[in-house]
């Protein structure tokens, strides 16, 4: 019989494509897949460092592994694997760590499942992790998740990710499209792109820095790729986001309104302590840009509180520029220190409290953008694509620029578009609709 295996992914949307492709792997061995609550003879773990409490919530899954099987083989891969190797093995249960060079070779390590006493640690020097591998996921069955770019070349001084994942490279053009194309046989109506630094892509691999294509290219190329409906940039840095892709994008075929764009601090203060690429005017001057070629475009921002030295001065003078912007929501990260970074170094560490405190101004900023939003939405024509879960009775779907909608649920809704009208926003946030024709947009 074959042998069984489940997976468990913890992190961000570019794990999630990953954990995919590896899964493939197995399915071209041999090996079945089941869900990770049932009993499996491998489990796989793929790990995430950004994860405010990595360790913890790493020792939880594999003793849901273990319970499930005490005899089950556990592995560990990921960029947590990759940056405390020896933490993992240790945690009682652990059989395999492989590093960011090894994780696709999984299958290879797999000839002997018995159990260990200790955890094997596969380890690789992060200066290694120089070739790129090819990955999307099929998140719900409506959207996928497009690996177009790995690594990155950035040093900003709270992130551990270069340390993780490696130096930036990003797939051929050829690559990207054929797996926009194999996406598209699969009825999926819309392609997230994903990366780490994805406005950095074109970089080969090995070293070679020789930029092949650029981010614009890619998205040009892209949007020709018959079968999509929709495709989404989702996060890219302010710097790297030029007025040639916005206008793109504007005029795209399948590319939608929507933007993510990290800004990370209002403050040009704390923007250069966290060394990154650009000052607040060049943001202001980015969403400007997008509104003026978009009004209705939709724009989120990542913001950290808490870094170090960031003063109440600081942290009002980011309030007020995100109050001031004309952006649609907030992802709010409380700074956490992490080993092997410039800022956990730094003096004017920020008390938890304090940090709480901030997090919480923000999140509230964040809703009453997203209410000003939608607001500003209703009474307008837009289509959504209804994704596949029923929700205490109701469907939920996304409009192209990112507004949530629901209505009672309808098995025949699922993965379809449809034009509609917006009409009201819910006690609970989300937005109603009137269908502006059943089948207008099938
Ligand atoms: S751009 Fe900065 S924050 Fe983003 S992955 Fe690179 S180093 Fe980390």
């Amino acid at each position: 019989m074959n042998k069984k295996v489940a997976f468990y992914t913890l992190g961000c949307k570019l794990n999630f494509s990953e954990t995919s492709t590896i899964a493939r792997n197995f399915d071209d061995e041999g090996f079945s897949r089941v869900d990770f609550s049932e009993k499996a003879d491998i489990y796989v773990i793929n790990t995430c460092s950004v994860t405010e409490n990595a360790d913890k919530r790493f020792k939880t899954i594999v003793k849901q592994a273990q319970k499930s099987n005490p005899n089950a083989f556990v592995a560990a891969v990921g960029c947590y694997a990759q940056l405390k190797p020896q933490e993992l093995a240790d945690v009682n249960g652990v059989d395999l760590v492989l590093g960011a060079t090894e994780k696709f070779k999984i299958t290879d390590y797999l000839n002997d499942l018995s159990k260990n006493d200790f955890g094997e640690v596969h380890s690789c020097e992060i200066e290694d992790a120089d070739f790129y591998v090819g990955s999307y996921s099929i998140g719900d069955r409506t959207r996928a998740f497009l690996k177009v770019q790995d690594g990155c070349d950035y040093k900003c001084t709270y992130c551990t990710i270069p340390l993780a994942r490696g130096i930036s490279r990003s797939d051929t053009m050829e690559g990207v499209l054929k797996n926009a194309r194999d996406i598209s046989k699969q009825n999926i109506k819309e392609i997230v792109l994903t990366g780490v630094n994805i406005g950095d892509y074109g970089k080969g691999e090995f070293g070679n820095k020789k930029h092949e294509h650029t981010f614009l290219d890619l998205v040009t190329e892209l949007d020709k790729v018959e079968g999509i409906e929709r495709l989404r940039i989702s996060s890219i840095e302010p710097n790297l986001l030029k007025n040639d892709t916005i206008d793109l994008v504007s005029k795209s075929r399948a590319f939608v309104p929507h933007f993510h764009i990290p800004l990370q601090s209002g403050s040009n203060e704390i923007l250069k302590k966290m060394k990154r690429r650009y000052m607040r005017e060049l943001y202001v001057d980015r969403v400007s840009k997008i509104k003026e070629v978009m009004p209705h475009a939709c724009i989120g921002v990542d913001v950290i509180v808490g870094f170090p030295g960031e003063t109440d001065e600081h942290f009002l003078e980011t309030y007020n520029f995100l109050t001031e912007l004309d952006i649609s929501y907030l992802h709010v990260f409380t700074y956490s220190e992490r080993d092997n970074t410039e800022a956990a170094e730094m003096d004017g560490i920020v008390p938890g409290n304090v940090r709480s405190k901030r997090s919480k101004m923000l999140r509230g900023l964040s809703v009453k953008k997203r209410r000003a939003f939608y607001e500003s939405q209703l009474e307008s024509a837009r289509t959504v694509l209804f994704e596949s879960e029923n929700k205490s009775g109701y469907i939920h779907g996304f409009t192209e620029n990112y507004v949530k909608v629901k209505t009672p649920w309808n098995p025949e809704l699922v993965n379809t578009l449809h034009a509609v009208n917006l009409t009201k926003i819910d006690d609970d946030g989300l937005v109603r609709f009137d269908f502006v024709k059943q089948d207008s947009v099938a």
